[in-house]
Parts: C-alpha cells; sequence; structure tokens
C-alpha cells in the first residue's frame, strides 16, 4: 500500500478546505483506514472536505448521516437543491429507471416536455436547449458555440473564476488552472470586489476591466468571442451586489460583438431569491446560458440554452452528440425537481430564509474585529474573515478554525475565494426556519470557541 501524500499544486477552490494526509493520526481507526485505503486506490486527485473528514451514509431533506448516526446539518450543498432523497425526484427516477432510460436518439415526450418548460423560465429569446452530463460539458460546449459564432477566440473571466474541468475550461478556470500554459487567448479580470475596491461605481468600474481586456486581446490579434461569468462571482469570493452592477459590462461585451455566457451553475435555479435566474438580478440579457448541479438534485444532468439561431448554427455545422445528454432518467429527474420547485414557490422561500439566515449571521458577527463583511443573497452568504478591519488582510487560518469549528458541531459550510478567507454557507434550497435557528445556535458556539483561542 502506498503512503498517501498531500497535494502539490495548491488551489483554492480544491484546497481551501481539504483534509491534509498530516492529520491521518488524529482520527479514529475506523477512518484512518478508510481513508489511507481511498488515498491508495483514487490517488490525490481526491480531496476530502475537513480536517476530520465528514463519513456520510445516508441523507434526508438537509440532513447527513454518518454510519454511528451523527447528524450533519448540510449548510454547503448547491446539488440537493430540492433537499436530500426528495421524495419526489427519488420516485421520478425509479419510475423512469424500471421503464426506458436510453438516449436523445429515440423519439421520447420527456426532454421535449422539459424542454419546453425549461425554456418557458427564460426570457423569450432564449428558445433552444442542449442537454449534457455536467456543468463543465455546458460550459465547454459553450466556448465552442461562442467562437463558432464569432469567429473569434478571445474568453475573459475573472481573476478566482472556476467554470469547469475539461482542457479547455481548466484555462478559463484560474482558480483551478494549475498544471496548465496560460492561454494567448484568455484574459483574466478582477473580481468585482465590492469588499476591497475602492469604487462608487462598481458597475462602470468593472465594465473597464472587461473593455480593457477586450481591447487587449485586439491589440494581439486577437477576436473577443466571449465574456464568461458567474452572476454570483463564488469561488471569487461571492459578490452579486449591487444588483444590475453587471449591465453596462454586458454592454461593452456587445460593442466588441462578443457572447455573454452566463454561467448559472452557482446562482441558477432560484439560488438568490430575487429571480430564477442569476443574469436576471442584472437587467441583462444572456446570450448563452449553462446550468447544472441544481438542475437534477444528484442526477446528472446539466444544460446549455441559447437563441435558436446561434445554438441552430453550431447544430448544422457541427455534429454534436452526448450519450448520456439528456438522457430518459436525467430528464425525469430534472422534471421533478423543477416540478418541486414551482410547486412550493421555492424562490421565494428561499428569498424569506435566506434573509433571517443573513440577518443571524450579521448579528452574531457585528462586533467581532475579525470578521469584516457579511454578504450574499438568498441562500448565498459570504463571511469575510480578516486579520483586522482596517487593513482587510485574508484571515485564512482563522477562516479555517471556523470551518472545522462548525464541522465539529455537526454543521456544513466551507471557504471561497482567492484568501481562502471567505465563510461559503450555501445550504440546500429547502432550508428552513428551523434551519437556521440549528445554524445560528451552532455558529455562536464555533464564533465563541475560535475567539477565545
Ligand atoms: N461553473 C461553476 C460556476 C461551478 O461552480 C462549477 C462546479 N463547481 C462548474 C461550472 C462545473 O460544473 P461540474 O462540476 O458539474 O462540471
Amino acid at each position: 500500500m502506498t503512503t498517501p501524500t498531500a497535494p502539490q499544486s495548491l488551489s483554492s477552490i480544491m484546497d481551501g478546505n481539504s483534509f491534509q494526509a498530516r492529520d491521518l493520526d488524529t482520527l479514529p481507526a475506523a477512518e484512518r483506514e478508510l481513508i489511507t485505503r481511498r488515498m491508495a486506490a483514487l490517488g490525490p486527485s481526491y480531496r476530502l472536505f475537513y480536517k476530520a473528514p465528514v463519513h456520510a451514509e445516508r441523507a434526508e431533506g438537509c440532513y447527513l448521516y454518518s454510519p454511528d448516526g451523527t447528524r450533519y446539518l448540510d449548510a454547503y450543498n448547491n446539488v440537493a437543491s430540492v433537499g436530500h432523497a426528495n421524495p419526489a425526484v427519488v420516485a421520478a427516477v425509479a419510475s423512469q429507471m424500471s421503464r426506458l432510460n436510453t438516449h436523445t436518439r429515440y423519439l421520447q415526450d420527456g426532454i421535449v416536455d422539459y424542454s419546453e418548460r425549461l425554456l418557458a423560465t427564460l426570457p423569450a429569446h432564449l428558445d433552444t436547449a442542449m442537454f449534457t452530463n455536467s456543468g463543465s460539458e455546458a460550459n465547454d460546449l459553450a466556448i465552442r458555440v461562442a467562437r463558432l459564432w464569432t469567429g473569434g477566440e478571445g474568453v475573459v473571466v475573472t481573476a478566482e473564476a472556476y467554470h469547469g474541468t475539461t482542457e479547455l475550461l481548466s484555462r478559463v478556470s484560474p482558480a483551478i488552472s494549475g498544471g496548465f500554459p496560460d492561454d494567448p487567448t484568455v484574459r483574466v479580470i478582477p473580481a468585482p470586489d465590492t469588499y476591497r475596491v475602492d469604487t462608487e461605481d462598481m458597475g462602470a468600474w468593472f465594465a473597464a476591466r472587461v473593455r480593457e481586456a477586450f481591447e487587449d486581446l485586439q491589440a494581439h490579434g486577437i477576436t473577443p468571442a466571449a465574456f464568461l461569468a458567474d452572476s454570483i462571482f463564488s469561488s471569487d469570493g461571492i459578490f452579486p451586489d449591487p444588483a444590475g452592477f453587471l449591465h453596462p459590462a454586458i454592454e461593452v461585451c456587445r460593442e466588441f460583438g462578443a457572447l455573454f455566457i452566463s454561467d448559472e451553475v452557482q446562482p441558477g435555479f432560484g439560488r438568490t431569491g430575487d429571480t430564477f435566474w442569476g443574469f436576471e438580478r442584472h437587467g441583462i440579457d444572456a446570450d448563452l446560458v449553462s446550468m447544472g448541479k441544481p438542475m437534477g438534485n444528484g442526477i446528472p444532468v446539466a444544460a446549455l440554452v441559447g437563441r435558436s439561431e446561434i445554438l441552430g448554427r453550431f447544430g448544422k455545422e457541427v455534429p454534436y452528440f452526448n450519450t448520456f445528454g439528456g438522457n430518459s432518467v436525467s430528464i425525469a429527474a430534472a422534471a421533478a425537481v423543477l416540478t418541486f420547485m414551482q410547486d412550493t414557490d421555492l424562490r421565494s422561500s428561499v428569498a424569506s430564509v435566506g434573509a433571517d439566515l443573513k440577518a443571524a449571521i450579521s448579528g452574531l458577527t457585528a462586533d467581532l474585529p475579525w470578521v469584516g463583511d457579511v454578504r450574499g443573497r438568498g441562500l448565498y452568504i459570504g463571511v469575510e474573515v480578516v486579520r483586522d478591519r482596517d487593513t482587510r488582510e485574508p484571515d485564512s487560518v482563522r477562516a479555517l478554525e471556523l470551518v472545522n469549528a462548525m464541522r465539529e458541531r455537526h454543521v456544513l459550510i466551507s471557504v471561497a475565494g482567492p484568501g481562502n478567507n471567505v465563510l461559503k454557507v450555501r445550504p440546500p434550497l429547502v432550508f428552513g426556519g428551523a434551519e437556521v435557528a440549528l445554524f445560528a445556535e451552532r455558529f455562536q458556539d464555533a464564533l465563541m470557541a475560535v475567539e477565545r483561542r
């Protein structure tokens, strides 16, 4: 058996809150043995969360359970959007799986019905859907489509963006791109960091960065193809506000003939509580919309939506088939998720529960000199842990202590941002009042424990 080794290259999104092999000896024998076998079989790409990894055996609603029955409040899950083991989704998947699961080259009702319902949630000009298995595949397709449509190659992204895992996407995902050479067709701009950037007008400031990037591409003979952004800037550190600040940047994008690809893998499906799609909060139009994670509540299903002339041209010129993309079972899961969201008016609940959660976090941290900012929208909240409020210097050590103190108190959160110092609180969308109360109780206790250190 080989000896587990710590990951060599540090990536904010992968290593911000990862278990380190040096802590193996602190764990109970059963976990130690499973982790050792896991590292030997899977290798170092597979990072676990937390100083003491959580052993998950089953889950229900907003809670995970370990084999010994310990219950964890899941406040870090953008996949189990309508709750772990949601009975309606489980029933839809089981029923479809027992009848038919096949690909899109056979005529089926499900994919057509679901596409029509999905498109009805989007502005009318976004009238065509293509299905994939992951957000990465949707973004990869989006960039191929944008490059074909514009005849250009240049792509602009933010400094700590994460858009996926293919080779193409690792070149536009600075949060994780270790090991790949810089791509001459990609420009990286600073995030719209409302906590640290000194500007009265974030919209104008950010649009100026997009303009500089497109101008620089042109100066190097590269035609702009796309501005690719997640409108909540999750891996950059969570910057949703002020709503509307993306508007001038998208005008600049159009001026340069580039497409705006809205990556909705994080903010989509009602996460912000304001609108069903993140880009709508900014009062902007997207040319292409990629979506994934919460779409199937754990069943792999993702999509790229766009205008028919853009996706139509790609469809005619580039043969594209995706064996599992849009399969019968994935579509059944996605349809059940959408039905649940619409029948329960989940977005409204996200707005009110999210406001309560943010108010609770703000109240508990208001007097702590090492918490500089609490921000977020709906059920996506970021808490800046800093060395002091004047310098605003990130304090990742304390942030991780807090994440692990919460884990010890059986509440799951993590960190985001280039400094690994922004607590990321992003629970399933079915989080309710009882969960907010439990979170607040444990958070207060964890804050006190970390304050005392
Ligand atoms: N875009 C964003 C904004 C993401 O957060 C992620 C996943 N973390 C992806 C794309 C990639 O999605 P997937 O892991 O399903 O390929």
